[in-house]
């Protein structure tokens, strides 16, 4: 058996300790559980979709992920692609489709691909700070005293949070809002009882002078807990996942924030590159319409490559009434048809299509300044 010490911090939680009435005089005990072939993280999702009590709490507008309505085209499928057909082998049309998500955290649906999202981004960030740095970051949950916590709000726990911190000597970490444990193991039954999970970076303050330290007034002191250390990019992505899966969500509050060093301020993290170019002719990619009547089959509803050009219609988001077609499997395919299509107005894909459409002209002109290919690819030569 380990040491409580060396526990991964990977976080998952068949490491969670007991929930205790007063854990400041009941010692801390770690109860391994082999309950369910789940893991933690997926547990979570589960409840997310299917536990009538995910919905029943709240905490000043913080909610548990993913209780809210989805919107009419999350997970459906959109045909991007690129018409520009002279130049694909055998000129055919160049189809990518994709998944469509609204990337909310409170949406039914995208959760999970906030949450790996947001995983994504959090462990760039903390990559791209420790690859010179001698330590790892560790994961800590610091819990107000217990006793209090009904009479505070989200605001004064934060800024006693940030007084608590200096104590802990924390100065660099990302914080997660947790307003609510669970009482089950299947993680169905939430009840209110906030604290902060920290991704900290630097040496902390031992737990009982920091507890004494903590004690405000005739209050009982801050719990802070050590869960390990993050060893690689793998330990960090799935500790974020984890906490997302379940932390406090509010509209403009972020489920992550950033202090210190890796605060958005002081760590410029380059975006994750957004390819969506054509890999024969590299023009921008925009949305087209699925035709069924082409004498041609249709694309399968997943598919990226070439394909009959004349199974796709151009979108011109410039239409007034312009709306953007979906596309998702049906239950009992029909006519050879095995998915079907759903028109629905969305802003975010109308403005994708016509900031590309520019682009789009430019480089035709480009293009046609050659007549022939040849000439084209002479041009790319930048130095002779
Ligand atoms: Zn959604
Ligand atoms: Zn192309």
């Amino acid at each position: 058996m380990n040491h409580i010490e060396s526990y991964p911090a990977l976080t998952q939680s068949n490491l969670e300790y007991v929930i205790q009435e007063d854990p400041y005089h009941i010692k801390q005990k770690y109860v391994e559980k082999e309950t369910t072939n789940l893991s933690n993280y997926q547990n979570y999702v589960l409840q997310a979709q299917s536990s009538k009590h995910w919905k029943e709490v709240e905490f000043e507008g913080f909610t548990l992920p993913a209780q809210a309505q989805a919107k009419a085209y999350c997970l459906k499928w959109v045909s991007w692609g690129c018409d520009n057909t002279k130049e694909h082998p055998k000129n055919k049309h160049y189809a990518e489709h994709e998944i469509k998500t609204c990337k909310v955290a409170s949406c039914p649906k995208c959760f999970e691909s906030w949450i790996n999202r947001q995983a994504n981004r959090s462990t760039r960030r903390f990559s791209k700070f420790v690859e010179k740095k001698q330590y790892n970051f560790r994961h800590i949950i610091l819990s107000p005293p217990s006793n209090q916590v009904e009479k505070m709000s989200y605001n004064s726990m934060k800024k006693m949070l940030s007084i608590v911190l200096k104590i802990a000597n924390i100065k660099t970490c990302a914080v997660v809002f947790h307003p609510f444990r669970f009482q089950d193991q299947r993680k169905s039954m939430p009840y209110f009882s906030p604290h902060f999970h920290l991704l900290a970076y630097g040496k902390v303050t031992n737990t009982t002078e920091f507890h004494n330290k903590t004690k405000f007034g005739t209050n009982n002191g801050w719990l802070i807990k050590n869960k390990g250390n993050m060893e690689s990019e793998v330990d960090i992505f799935n500790c974020v996942r984890y906490l997302l899966s379940h932390c406090g969500v509010r509209k403009k509050t972020h489920a992550i924030r950033y202090l210190g060093d890796i605060s958005y301020r002081k760590l410029k993290v380059e975006k994750e590159p957004f390819l969506h170019n054509c890999p024969y002719c590299e023009l921008p990619l925009r949305i087209f319409r699925i035709k069924f009547d082409s004498k041609h089959e249709p694309p399968p509803i997943d598919h990226v490559g070439l394909w009959e050009s004349d199974c796709f219609e151009a979108i011109d988001p410039h239409d007034p009434e312009a709306k953007i077609p979906f596309y998702q499997m049906k239950e009992e395919p029909e006519n050879n048809r095995d998915y079907e299509e759903e028109m629905i107005y969305s802003f975010e894909e109308l403005l994708r299509i016509s900031l590309n459409l520019p682009k789009i002209s430019d480089r035709y002109n480009e293009l046609s300044m050659f007549d022939h290919v040849t000439g084209r690819k002479c041009q790319k030569i930048t130095d002779f």
